[in-house]
C-alpha cells in the first residue's frame, strides 16, 4: 500500500515514511492509494481471535512496507496487560436493546486517544529504522487535553525521539493539566499555550511545514513529525476497534453475522469518526455514521447544510476534548468523497484559511448526507445525558460519551431507525470527573471538591473503582511549568532543541 498526499503533490509513498513525516510537506494529508477490502471470512475469523490478533489482520495490509514480524511486534507492546486494565482492550458494553456501549478508555491516560498513541511510537520507531532516518525525530503536538499526555506516554523515553507538547493555558481540566505536568521521561516537553486547541494546532502545522525552518532543524539533526491524528500512523490503529466491537457483538450474539449497524462517535478533530468511515469502505457493514458535537456544533452545521464556517465563537464546554472548529480530518473525508479531487481540496482548505468558511457542491453534500447524520447535544443535554443513564442502567457516562449517546438518541427519535448503534464512548468518567458528579450528585456533595477529591465521592457513589494512573496523580511531582505566547511557539521547539 503506498500514500498520496490530499493536496496532490506528493505520492508513491511508503507507510513508513508518512508514518515519519507525519504530515505531507505540502500540507496535505496522508491518504491510501487504494481501498483494502476486508473480506467476509475474514470478518467471522475476527470472532476468535484477541484484540492483538484483529489489529494484525487489520493493519498489515495498510503497512505493506512492515514485516508481518514488525506489525506483530508493534501490536504486543501496545496492547498489553501491562497498559491496560483488561484483555478485552476495548470491550463492549451492552446498554439497552439498540445502544452498545464501545469503551476505549482502557488504557494508561483513561481516554480513547490510547487505542492509537501506544501503538505510534513503535511504528514510528520502526519507520525511522526501515528508512535509514539518521535523524532525531521531534514530535510535535497540539492538544485539547487528551491526545497531550498519551503521546507523552507513548513516546517517553523512546530512543531517538522528543516530544513537545502544546496545550491550551487554564483550558484543560485539573486532571488533564496534572497528567501533563507531572510527566515523566527525559525527552518530554509539554507547554501551555495562552490561546485555545485551534490556535496551537495551527500553530504546529505551521511549524511543521515551514520549509526553512525545516531545513535548518535537518542541518542540526532533527526532523519533525506529528503524533496528532493528521498522521495516518494515528488514524489506522482506530479502524480496528470498530472490527473489533462487531466481532464481539456477533460473538455474544446481540447481532447476526452481516447485519448492519450504526455507529456514534463525539467528534472534534474527526479522526475518530473518519477512522470508522474507513472501516464501512473496507466491508464492515455500517450503515450509517453519526456525528455528535457539542456547542461547537461547526460540523453539525456543515453535514447539514455543505457550509463549513469557523468564524464563529469559540465555545469551552464540559466535553473540553472536542472543543475545536477546524477538524482537520475532514479534508481527508472530502478527498476520498470527491474522487481524490486534490484540486479542489486546496481550493477549500485555502478558503478555509484564509476566510474561515468555504462551500461544497451539492452533489458531495449528498454523498456525504447518505453516509452521516449530524446532531449536538447542548450542555443541559448532556448533564441530562449522564443523569438519565445512570438513573436508569446504573452506568456511568463521561460528558464525551455523553454528546455521542444524546445525539444518537435524536437520531433514533428523528428517524425511528432502529438499527443496533455502536457508541464510541472515548473517556472514563473519573477522567472529567467535574462535570459528571455536577450531573448525579447534590450540589451540597460536590461544592468547594477538587477533581482529586471528587474521584473518591464518585468512586463511592458508583461503586466504580478508580482507574490507578488517576488515583495517584495527585501526589505526583510538577516537573513542567512552562507557558508561551501562540506567536512563541517557533521560539520555544528552538529553545528545547537549542538551535535559537
Ligand atoms: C479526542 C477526543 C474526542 C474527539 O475525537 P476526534 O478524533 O478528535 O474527533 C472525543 N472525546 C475524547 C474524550 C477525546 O479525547
Amino acid at each position: 500500500m503506498l500514500y498520496k498526499s490530499t493536496r496532490g503533490r506528493l505520492k508513491d509513498t511508503k507507510s513508513a515514511d508518512a508514518i515519519k513525516m507525519g504530515i505531507a510537506t505540502d500540507g496535505g494529508l496522508f491518504v491510501p492509494q487504494k481501498n483494502v477490502k476486508i473480506e467476509s471470512e475474514i470478518l467471522s475469523q475476527m470472532m476468535n481471535m484477541d484484540y492483538s490478533g484483529r489489529a494484525s489482520a487489520i493493519l498489515k495490509p495498510f503497512l505493506e512496507d512492515y514485516t508481518q514480524k514488525e506489525v506483530d511486534e508493534c501490536i504486543n507492546n501496545a496492547y498489553n496487560l501491562d497498559k491496560f486494565d483488561t484483555k478485552d482492550i476495548a470491550p463492549v458494553h451492552k446498554l439497552s436493546d439498540t445502544a452498545y456501549i464501545l469503551e476505549l478508555w482502557h488504557g494508561p491516560t483513561c481516554a480513547f486517544k490510547d487505542m492509537a498513541l501506544q501503538i505510534l511510537p513503535h511504528l514510528m520507531v520502526k519507520a525511522v529504522q526501515k528508512t535509514g532516518e539518521t535523524k532525531e525525530i521531534v514530535i510535535l503536538v497540539a492538544t485539547s487535553g487528551d491526545t497531550g499526555k498519551a503521546a507523552l506516554e507513548g513516546f517517553k523515553n523512546v530512543k531517538g525521539t522528543k516530544i513537545i507538547v502544546f496545550y491550551p493555558y487554564k483550558g484543560v481540566s485539573q486532571i488533564q493539566e496534572m497528567q501533563m505536568i507531572t510527566q515523566e521521561g527525559d525527552n518530554v516537553f509539554p507547554i501551555a499555550v495562552e490561546g485555545n486547541f485551534d490556535d496551537a494546532q495551527s500553530g504546529v502545522k505551521k511549524i511543521l511545514t515551514d520549509s526553512e525552518f525545516n531545513k535548518i532543524m535537518d542541518e542540526k539533526g532533527y526532523r519533525f513529525s506529528s503524533a496528532n491524528s493528521i498522521n495516518w500512523g494515528r488514524l489506522v490503529p482506530q479502524i480496528v476497534y470498530y472490527f473489533s466491537a462487531y466481532a464481539d457483538m456477533v460473538k455474544n450474539q446481540w447481532l447476526k453475522f452481516g447485519e448492519e449497524v450504526n455507529v456514534a462517535v463525539p467528534t472534534g478533530n474527526f479522526g475518530n469518526i473518519l477512522a470508522a468511515f474507513y472501516a464501512m469502505k473496507m466491508g464492515l457493514p455500517i450503515r450509517k455514521l453519526i456525528c455528535a458535537s457539542n456547542e461547537n456544533n461547526v460540523l453539525t452545521e456543515f453535514i447539514n447544510t455543505g457550509v463549513y464556517n469557523k468564524n464563529r465563537i469559540f465555545k469551552k464546554t464540559m466535553s473540553p476534548s472536542m472543543d475545536i472548529l477546524i477538524s482537520s480530518n475532514l479534508e481527508r473525508l472530502l478527498y476520498e468523497l470527491t474522487g481524490h479531487d486534490s484540486q479542489l481540496i486546496t481550493k477549500w482548505m485555502k478558503q478555509l484559511s484564509s476566510e474561515g468558511i468555504y462551500k461544497i457542491d451539492e452533489s458531495i453534500r449528498t454523498k456525504i448526507n447518505e453516509i452521516f447524520w449530524a446532531d449536538y447535544s447542548s450542555e443541559e443535554d448532556t448533564l441530562a445525558s449522564i443523569k438519565k443513564t445512570y438513573d436508569k442502567y446504573g452506568y456511568l457516562l463521561d460528558t464525551h460519551t455523553a454528546v455521542g449517546l444524546n445525539v444518537y438518541e435524536k437520531y433514533k427519535e428523528t428517524t425511528k431507525d432502529n438499527t443496533k448503534t455502536i457508541i464510541a464512548s472515548t473517556a472514563s468518567p473519573f477522567k472529567f470527573n467535574a462535570s459528571v458528579s455536577r450531573a448525579i450528585l447534590e450540589i451540597e456533595k460536590i461544592e468547594d471538591k477538587n477533581e482529586f477529591e471528587l474521584l473518591h465521592i464518585l468512586s463511592d457513589e458508583s461503586t466504580m473503582p478508580i482507574p490507578a494512573s488517576l488515583k495517584d496523580l495527585e501526589n505526583k511531582r510538577i516537573k513542567h511549568n512552562k507557558v508561551c505566547s501562540k506567536v512563541e511557539m517557533k521560539l520555544q521547539v528552538e529553545k528545547i532543541l537549542r538551535i535559537e
